[in-house]
């Protein structure tokens, strides 16, 4: 009978597509196929994240809820970065656990569950050998019209905090021929869309040259996008996540050249206060940030932009809150996410002194969030009438009937899809936006770039 593994992802974009790769490895080692159902499992797995202790918590709690399962013979296991962290320590706390695995170790799943089989003995492999991983992927099993391609791992800005230097290692970013190669394969499966994935993207630095391991010429991200570009079927390139000190004037550039970047980027900020943003170590000051935005839009005049803020840092006072709001109306921020500072244990910033009162940290998270959000709808709303090309998905979780596609910026649309709807599924098609809601967009179609008639 087929195996089947349950995996429950916490977190980031990297952590959905280090547990895509799990399933993969698995399927290809094992025959494991995926399920929804946690009953169902033969083998569980949490992909854990820490980068807020809440995350963290969350994913002990919830192993806690399946414990039970143990006594049906099912195996368990915590990767990402929790696991990358605590290593031993899970064991020691939740002794259920069967395996422990970093987010550079995955690939080692399938000769840890057999050890585990063989050994009877919690098996933990957290180490951080380089990008070994990605020579032991087998290639990506593609569902649906967009897929998530992993150029570089790691950070190594050390942003006062932040776990994930720590958790995934310092930066290392894949050969470019391997990229292109892995790109090239999703190409010819007819995939429309590809995001680039790195905790620091931009930082990108692929030695080029394939088998000649002797070759020092180095690509930096605007020459990998405007590679990844020529590929004839490949219509939209996204990247996440970038950082604001390695956003230079040649992927400046690149947007002017490359009309399949998207006219969408997320920039992280974190903050709009200099002294904030110092104590941070972010490396830029919030003119600096505004700046480069400027230079962007000089060539990406309606480029819609969203970010990530953190409220409450250590020694955050009203008047660099102030600063932080300034911001946000200055650049005029899309959707974008924002978060409670959360001391994370090992980091610098877990030993500041921090005074203010949690009630004040929440009530200005709470005043960000209503800007944002009133940003948001007004932006959707400004679409209203528009013309949009969007790319479609599949069925829309509103109505069966419907289908679901996302514009450029990232927004949801949903639209009947008429008698060839399932011909639509995967195709960048034109629809004209008609109502603005706060978390979606609905529309109708108005052509299809590919032709429907037989
Ligand atoms: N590398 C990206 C960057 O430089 O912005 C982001 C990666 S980080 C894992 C994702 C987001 O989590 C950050 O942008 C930050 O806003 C948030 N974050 C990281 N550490 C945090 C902490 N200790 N407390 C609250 N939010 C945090
Ligand atoms: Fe964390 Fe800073 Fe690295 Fe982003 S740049 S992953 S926030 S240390």
């Amino acid at each position: 009978m087929t195996k089947k593994v349950f995996i429950r992802t916490f977190g980031c974009q990297m952590n959905e597509y280090d547990s895509d790769k799990m399933a993969d490895v698995l399927h290809a080692a094992d025959g494991y196929e995926k399920t929804d159902d946690v009953e169902q499992a033969d083998l569980v797995l949490y992909n854990s994240c820490s980068v807020r202790e809440k995350a963290a918590e969350k994913m002990f709690s919830d192993l806690g809820r399946i414990k039970h399962l143990k006594a049906k013979g099912v195996l368990i296991g915590v990767g990402g970065c929790v696991a990358s962290q605590e290593g031993a320590a899970i064991v020691e706390r939740a002794p259920y656990v069967d395996l422990v695995f970093g987010p550079q170790t995955l690939h080692r799943l399938p000769k840890m569950i057999a050890d585990r089989r063989a050994e009877s003995r919690p098996q933990v492999d957290i180490s951080f050998p380089e990008i070994e991983k990605f020579d032991h992927l087998p290639p990506a099993r593609v569902e649906g019209a967009s897929a998530f391609v992993s150029v570089m791992e790691g950070c190594s800005k050390y942003c006062t905090y932040c776990v994930v230097p720590y958790t995934r290692g310092e930066e290392v970013s894949r050969p470019f021929d391997d990229v292109l190669t892995e790109v090239a394969g999703l190409a010819d499966q007819g995939l429309k869309e590809i995001t680039l994935l790195g905790q620091n993207v931009n930082a990108y630095r692929g030695r080029m040259g394939g088998a000649a391991k002797g070759s020092d010429e180095i690509a930096d991200f605007a020459t990998l996008l405007e590679t990844i570009a020529e590929f004839d079927s490949i219509e939209r390139i996204r990247f996440t996540t970038s950082h604001p000190k390695e956003f230079g004037q040649r992927l400046i550039d690149a947007y002017a050249r490359v009309p399949k970047l998207v006219n969408h980027l997320h920039l992280p900020v974190q903050h709009g206060s200099d002294r904030i943003l110092s104590a941070m170590k972010r490396g830029y000051t919030a003119l600096e940030y505004k700046s480069t935005i400027r230079k962007l839009r000089a060539v990406r005049p309606d480029i819609r932009l969203s970010t990530d803020f953190i409220v409450g840092f250590p020694g955050e006072e009203d008047e660099d809150f102030d600063k932080l709001m300034k911001l946000v109306d200055d650049v005029g921020f899309d959707a974008s996410f924002s978060f409670i500072y959360s001391p994370r244990p090992g980091t610098p910033a877990a030993n500041l002194l921090d005074p203010t009162a949690s009630s004040v940290k929440l009530k200005r998270l709470q005043h960000l969030q209503g800007v944002l959000e009133a940003n948001v709808l007004r932006y959707s709303r400004e679409l209203v009438g528009k013309r949009q090309k969007i790319l479609v998905e599949g069925r829309s979780r509103k109505s069966a009937d419907d289908l679901m596609g996302r514009t450029e910026c990232n927004r949801i649309v949903n639209f009947p899809g008429g008698p060839h709807a399932a011909r639509l599924v995967g195709q960048l098609i034109e629809v004209d936006i008609t109502e603005a809601y706060p978390h979606s967009l609905r529309a109708r179609v108005a052509a299809t770039e590919t032709a429907l008639s037989d």
